[in-house]
């Protein structure tokens, strides 16, 4: 049997890797509390014989018996990590340490959810795994970008020093259904102004980039990375196709064929100005790719906002 811990497993991402892992015949725990997740992003899962829900916080320990720990647990939108930054530092530092002392203990390999923000406002572009960052280590995204190279060490050092079987994979900023309607993050807060005919806000002038990539992709890769055998350098997942923020203001509202108009907003401080993962590494040991666009992908995720703002009104 393939048993399988997801820690985070109620979030965004969590949720679609449970998914997918219960479609490849696991047996999924799924770990949350609720921070930043929901119960509605896994409703359709409660009947499943092969799904199990455990409201646990992973600052503190956890005793249970699997194979594969899938590490996930973190708020990741900018609005919800620094809404309680010593938490953010605590799950990513003691939850990190908490769940590399279970895979130590039963044996399981690990792989943890790290981040593009790892690299800070990158004086690198694009961004290869080799590249060690320029990060701020007492700003206001501190806690999570610290936080994450705090935790991809442990990995590392549980790895040389204990054995432990590691994955980290470094995502670059992913979209897609079920993000939350009040996420934050900038795909799910256009697409929603956007489609309730408020103006579109982009901080500072438009021209920071970033690279977006569909949640399907992403979650492939993950399984991918999980498990391919001695895998345990750090690996970017993410799309390389760049774009401004300001050219995804005007694509999102252009696909959703609304009349919003786009206003600016302070960039916080902090916000890298360009992002873009190399991704050669993975096309390169993972064989892997992503195969959704940007259109593509932003028209399945204006699908989903739509159903659910407009559920919302009823
Ligand atoms: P999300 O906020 O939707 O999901 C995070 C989940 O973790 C939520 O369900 C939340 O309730 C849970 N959680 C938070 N703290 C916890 C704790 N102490 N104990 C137990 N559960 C806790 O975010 P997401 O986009 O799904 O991100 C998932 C992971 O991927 C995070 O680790 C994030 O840092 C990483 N990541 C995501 C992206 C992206 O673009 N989506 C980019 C880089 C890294
Ligand atoms: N952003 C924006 N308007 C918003 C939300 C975000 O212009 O309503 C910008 C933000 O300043 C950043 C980019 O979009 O430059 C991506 O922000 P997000 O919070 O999605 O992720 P991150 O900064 O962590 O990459």
């Amino acid at each position: 049997m393939n048993r399988i811990l997801i820690t985070g497993g109620a979030g965004f991402l969590g949720s679609h890797l449970c998914d997918s892992l219960l479609e490849t015949g696991a047996d999924v725990v799924c770990v949350d509390n609720f921070f930043s997740g929901y119960k509605d992003n896994i409703r359709h899962l409660f009947s499943h014989p092969y799904f199990e829900l455990i409201r646990h916080d992973i600052t503190h320990p956890l005793f249970l018996e699997v194979d594969k720990i899938y590490n996930l647990a973190c708020p990741a939108s900018p609005l919800h990590y620094q809404h309680n930054a010593i938490k953010t530092v605590k799950t990513s530092v003691m939850g990190t340490i908490n769940m590399l002392g279970l895979a130590k203990r039963i044996k399981a390999r690990i792989l943890l959810a790290s981040t593009s923000e790892i690299y800070g406002n990158p004086a690198v572009h694009p961004q290869q795994e080799s590249y060690w960052g320029n990060v701020n280590p007492v700003g206001i995204r501190s806690c999570y970008d610290e936080g994450k190279r705090v935790a991809e060490t442990l990995m590392m050092d549980y790895h040389r020093q204990n054995n432990v079987d590691t994955r980290i994979v470094r995502i670059f900023n992913t979209y897609g259904p079920r993000m939350a309607i009040n996420d934050g993050r900038v795909v799910s807060n256009f697409i929603v102004q956007a489609l309730r005919g408020e103006p579109v806000t982009v901080y500072g002038d438009g021209t920071q980039t970033r690279s977006f990539c569909y949640v399907s992709d992403l979650i492939d890769a993950f399984i991918m990375t999980m498990d391919k055998e001695g895998f345990t350098q750090p690996v970017n997942l993410g799309n390389s196709a760049e774009s401004t923020i300001l050219e995804l203001a005007e694509k999102i509202i252009k696909l959703t064929k609304s009349s919003s108009k786009i206003i600016r907003k302070p960039l916080p401080s902090d916000d890298p100005v360009r992002r873009c993962p190399d991704i050669s590494l993975a096309k390169e040991k993972l064989g892997w790719q992503p195969k959704i666009g940007l259109e593509e992908g932003l028209l399945k995720t204006i699908a989903y906002f739509r159903e659910r703002l407009d559920l919302k009104k009823k």
